[in-house]
């Protein structure tokens, strides 16, 4: 039953100018296969290399409404960009199936992400469903979601009373001006801290706000974030620094224009003393330092420099159903084909733990060594389809 489609990407033009056509960057999506014994859910899957599948990240729209440059640039992400058709969107009932049966698997953490999950229409809807989801030991998911605060302000409430329970917020400057150029569609930066504002007030929390550092762009930025959200919140918002990746292949990404979070630290440090800390959860993509005076603390996730694969517990669930196993990954598997096929939950759950028990990649880790299109038709995906 599986279907065969080619994943609808734009003609591609890279900022090197570059022209890759759309009948080269097609992606196709293979049957997933169901194995004939069946996989017993037994709330632990580990991969081939002992890796347990804990967090599920799933994109809910491959819509946006920022142009970042280093994710969505304009440039091909224009008024002729094809997004995926509605029908092609997993249903929440869909989402909330999947999700069911990977937490039966041992996911305990459920990310919504994107594009923009705020425009999904009726995402509270969503999380209702999922906020009703135990685990095998009875447990409620942990949930969260992943969003550019534009429409936080107007939503935050609603989320907190479906059932959201943290927030994280991306964030690339305090200075308007800057972050007018950086969103690309001169969306003001009041609006994302007032939504920062309304999601502490409804009671969510911790709440996380990342910032992709970009060398020459925002790097100035670091400080004065550093400084408001060590003094504004009391410690009740984590800010993390993210060092600007080369996921997808439309970013024009360059190493120059990376900004090492080992220089993070040491610019925050020289300001502001700063201490380790241990990391709180397995798997856990930030490494954590404290403000040695007690003001709470800071992440860098060092994506680029020091890609760490070993402890990887993540999957991710495209907008379209396909289950990647990493953000570098260039095949899905397609778990909607399944679904719409009129697979029983017991084929699908089979499924996954097969395609998790198969899993040995370190995609990250080596990616050095691969480039964004390998020349086989094999090219990254982008990371508002897959979801960051
Ligand atoms: N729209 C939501 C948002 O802005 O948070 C969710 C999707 S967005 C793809 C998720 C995260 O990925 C954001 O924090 C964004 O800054 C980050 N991101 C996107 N492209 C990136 C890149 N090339 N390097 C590092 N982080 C990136």
């Amino acid at each position: 039953m599986a279907q065969n489609r080619a994943l609808p990407l734009p003609h591609m033009k890279h900022s090197s100018s570059t022209v890759i056509p759309i009948s080269a960057v097609g992606r196709a999506h293979p049957a997933v296969a169901v194995p004939e014994i069946a996989v017993p859910a037994t709330g632990q899957l580990l991969d081939r290399l002992g890796r347990p599948l804990t967090d599920l990240r799933i994109s809910v729209t491959d819509r946006c409404n920022f142009r970042c440059s280093y994710c969505m640039p304009k440039d091909v992400f224009d008024k002729d960009y094809q997004y995926l058709p509605h029908s092609a969107l997993l249903s929440f009932e869909e989402m909330t199936r999947l999700a069911r049966l990977f937490a039966s698997h041992g996911v305990r953490k459920i990310r919504l992400t994107g594009g923009e999950p705020l425009l999904r229409k009726n995402i509270e809807g969503l999380i209702t469903q999922l906020a009703e989801i135990r685990t095998p030991a009875g447990e409620p998911l942990a949930l969260t979601l992943t969003t550019n605060g534009s429409l936080l302000r107007r939503k935050a409430a609603a989320l907190q009373s479906a059932g959201l329970q943290r927030v994280t917020v991306s964030l690339d400057s305090l200075d308007d001006a800057v972050f007018r150029h950086m969103n690309d569609v001169d969306f003001p930066v009041a609006d994302v801290l007032a939504g920062i504002d309304a999601a502490l007030a409804a009671g969510m929390g911790p709440i996380k706000v990342n910032m992709v550092v970009k060398r020459g762009t925002n790097e100035q930025e670091i400080l004065p974030m550093a400084r408001y959200f060590r003094e504004q919140h009391g410690g009740k918002v984590v800010l993390r620094f993210i060092e600007y990746m080369d996921v997808g292949a439309t970013n024009g990404w360059r190493m120059d224009e990376v900004l090492p979070s080992a220089e993070v630290i040491a610019r925050i440090h020289a300001e502001f003393p700063l201490v380790p800390l241990q990391a709180s959860a397995p798997g856990e993509t930030a490494q954590r330092w404290a403000y040695a005076d007690g003001g709470g603390e800071i992440g860098v996730i060092s994506s680029v420099t020091q890609a760490f694969c070993g402890d990887c517990n993540r999957a991710r669930l495209s907008t379209e159903g396909q289950l990647y196993l990493c953000l570098f990954a260039t095949q899905g598997h397609d778990l909607r084909s399944l679904i719409r096929g009129g697979a029983p939950d017991e084929e699908i759950a089979s499924a996954i733990a097969h395609i998790w028990q198969g899993r040995a990649d370190r995609y990250s880790q080596l990616r050095g060594s691969m480039a964004p299109d390998t020349g086989t038709g094999k090219r990254r995906v982008e990371m508002s389809y897959i979801g960051g």
